[in-house]
């Protein structure tokens, strides 16, 4: 008798989800999602990895996923502790003979397994590829030439077959626990944050993603994406399929099918091409995080590189808040706050200045941004603000955006800035105090 513990994550989903099909080869089946309390208590940055946007998008997958397992007669059975004992019990408990899992790129999901096979040797242990185009084991490139550049894995990776996406399954196992148990609970823990329920621009779950993906892909905007994914604002300039694919309710594989099929029918055009190169961006930023494990926070990063900052909370306290002397990057950081969203130009402007102007320690800009973003995904980030400050893959060494020259090429009319930072006008960076500190 196999009996499995499907530990969810980053793969809420049916269509196209390998570990779920993995686990399923089982007599009976246990699924369970962890909400870990470490997510929401302010760390070393002084902020807690999840905002109330993530939060509220990864509830809303969550109800979605237990409505689409209802026909299967299967669920989520939703566990409020430090995953790597809430998952020991369970398998103590429910006797588990054998736990299936995605890929995790995170240090910290894999001291999850790390932990799990050290206390329970005895317990088969799997992790599926879910989250990327390829599996690890069959890569276009080796592992350890991710280390030089993307344009080596983009290269190769343009050239090679994307695996097909595999279809949601039809039945599954019988389930070990009461499906009573399932659904959120009215009563959270102390330490879980009640969800906002703000009316967000994206809705958690599968069902959502399939009918956005659906909608991009019915029209022109595919063919018009090189054109405009730079600018600042406009829910159609770019794909905005980042917060289902990261959160896992829409597979990589199962977008870039839809890609090539739109390809066949409407012809491929650099705008099209160039939304493939943007998924492969995201595809090497997950084995490039594998490869260096955890470089990807290191203040000298990957490329071993120091960079100058000093220690100003008042600077950073107004990057946060969006009251800079910089009035289109506290337009930018007033719609991250407000939305859990910011387009990638907006990103990089916002990640320059922190770096640049302010002159502040990179890794607090990056788990501000993982605190915030609703599509956070710790290798895109992480490695995104490596490559900016300078101590990433970059061979160029870092990125220094013109404010000026931004402001006149992405808001010249000033639109961006009148709709998300209205009458902002705080314009000096640093108060002095009693004894000239900072000095000018
Ligand atoms: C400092 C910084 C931090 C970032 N943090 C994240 C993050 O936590 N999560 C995240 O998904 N993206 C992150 N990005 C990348 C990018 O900004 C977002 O993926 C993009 O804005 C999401 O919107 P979209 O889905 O409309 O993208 P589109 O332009 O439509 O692109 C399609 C897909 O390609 C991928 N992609 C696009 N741009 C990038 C990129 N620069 N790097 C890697 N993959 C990319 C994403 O999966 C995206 O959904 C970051 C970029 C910067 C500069």
């Amino acid at each position: 008798m196999i009996t499995t513990l499907y530990w969810m994550t980053h793969d809420l989903r049916l269509d196209d989800n390998p570990a779920l099909v993995r686990a399923a080869w089982s007599n009976r089946l246990l699924c369970v999602f962890c909400v870990d309390p470490r997510w929401f208590s302010a760390h070393r940055y002084h902020v807690s990895s999840m905002g109330d946007h993530r939060w509220q998008f990864l509830q809303q997958s969550l109800d979605n996923l237990n409505q689409q397992l209802k026909p299967l007669k299967q669920h989520v059975l939703i566990e409020f502790g430090y995953p790597e004992q809430q998952l020991a019990a369970l398998v103590v408990k429910r006797g588990i003979t054998r736990l299936v899992c995605s890929r995790q790129f995170g240090s910290d999901e894999r001291a999850v397994l790390d932990s799990l096979a050290k206390r329970l040797p005895a317990l088969k242990i799997e992790e599926v590829d879910t989250y990327t185009l390829f599996d690890l084991k069959d890569l276009p490139v080796g592992l350890e030439e991710t280390r030089s550049s993307f344009s080596g894995f983009r290269r190769k990776a343009e050239q090679y077959p994307v695996p097909m996406p595999l279809e949601a399954p039809h039945t599954l196992p019988a389930s070990l626990v009461d499906p009573a148990q399932s659904s959120f609970p009215d009563k959270l823990p102390e330490w879980a944050p009640a969800s906002a329920n703000d009316a967000s621009l994206f809705g958690g779950g599968e069902t959502t993603a399939k009918i956005h993906l659906k909608k991009y892909f019915s029209g022109d905007l595919p063919r018009h994406y090189k054109d405009v994914r730079n600018e600042l604002d406009g829910w159609e300039n770019s794909s905005k399929m980042s917060a289902w694919l990261n959160q896992g309710c829409l597979s990589a594989r199962r977008l870039k099918l839809t890609l090539d099929q739109y390809e066949t029918n409407h012809g491929a055009n650099e705008s099209t091409q160039w939304l493939f190169v943007e998924l492969l961006w995201r595809e090497y930023f997950q084995w490039l995080a594998l490869e260096i494990g955890k470089q990807l926070y290191r203040f000298k990063g990957m490329a071993g590189r120091c960079p100058l900052t000093c220690v100003h909370p008042e600077r950073y306290q107004k990057w946060c808040n969006g009251t800079t002397p910089f009035p289109l990057v506290n337009a930018c950081m007033r719609q991250l706050k407000q939305t859990g969203y910011l387009s990638n130009r907006g990103r990089q402007i916002a990640a320059s200045c922190f770096v640049n102007e302010l002159g502040l320690d990179w890794r607090y800009g990056a788990a501000w941004f993982e605190h915030q973003l609703i599509d956070y995904d710790v290798a895109v980030n992480w490695g995104n603000w490596q490559y900016i400050a300078g101590v990433g893959v970059d061979p160029r060494g870092g990125r220094h955006f013109d404010l000026d020259k931004q402001t006149e090429l992405y808001d010249a009319d000033g639109s961006y800035r009148a709709r998300w930072a209205p009458g902002v006008t705080d314009s000096v960076l640093d108060s002095v105090d009693a004894a000239d500190w900072p000095i000018a």
